[in-house]
């Protein structure tokens, strides 16, 4: 009964996820999956989302501004963090691999991986305020 339970808690954050493109934070999450599970806490949502994680079921985007966000969205794409009011969109690129040429070639091993995150200030933001 408990693991039923709690695999249903898990189904809902990730039935939420999906339905955001804005990738947000477990807070966000929490606070909109209570609505229909009342009794779940932020520390039930923060370990299903890091189980979710861990199994590739989402991406936990770490932008290095001190909150992680997580992304139901797991096909290969690249983030934009607005630096001013920390919104993150995706960018879809084409293909970045000839960046993975040069680190290799800088490497003296094998290149597993690599974590590529974009900055800057989107359009809302760099309008002058009145
Ligand atoms: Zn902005
Ligand atoms: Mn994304």
């Amino acid at each position: 009964m408990a693991a039923r339970k709690h695999s249903r808690q898990r189904d809902s954050i990730k039935e939420f996820l999906m339905t955001r493109t804005d990738h947000p934070t477990a807070d966000v999450i929490y606070r909109n999956v209570r609505q229909h599970n009342p009794n779940i806490s932020l520390g039930t949502v923060y370990r299903n989302l890091t189980l979710l994680a861990q199994a590739g079921e989402i991406s936990r985007l770490n932008m290095g501004d001190g909150v992680d966000r997580f992304d139901g969205d797991t096909s290969p794409h690249y983030h934009l963090l607005c630096e001013r009011c920390g919104s993150v969109v995706d960018l879809k690129l084409e293909d970045i691999s000839a960046v993975l040429e040069k680190a290799a070639a800088q490497f003296d091993g094998h290149i597993t991986g690599h974590v590529t995150y974009f900055y800057g200030i989107c359009r809302r933001c760099s309008k002058p305020t009145i």
